[in-house]
């Protein structure tokens, strides 16, 4: 019937956050200047999407990066 469709759906939905949180802890910043792609394993949390100032080798400068998903 639909409610086991239903729930069978939501628990695929949940073993996929399960797979997303998995990859928490590693973020990829990439230069909004340059495009150069930085890997950082770090673990932030509450840190959504965040765009930050960091200093990027390539443009010598500090330059806004965002976080790559
Ligand atoms: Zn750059």
């Amino acid at each position: 019937m639909n409610i086991c469709y239903n729930s069978s759906s939501s628990k695929q939905k949940e073993e996929f956050f399960m797979a997303k949180k998995e990859n928490r802890g590693k973020i990829t910043l990439t230069c909004t200047v340059c495009g150069k792609k930085e890997y950082r394993s770090e673990k932030q949390r509450d840190t959504e999407r965040l765009t930050l100032n960091k200093y990027c080798s390539q443009c010598q400068k500090h330059t806004a990066h965002k976080e790559d998903k």
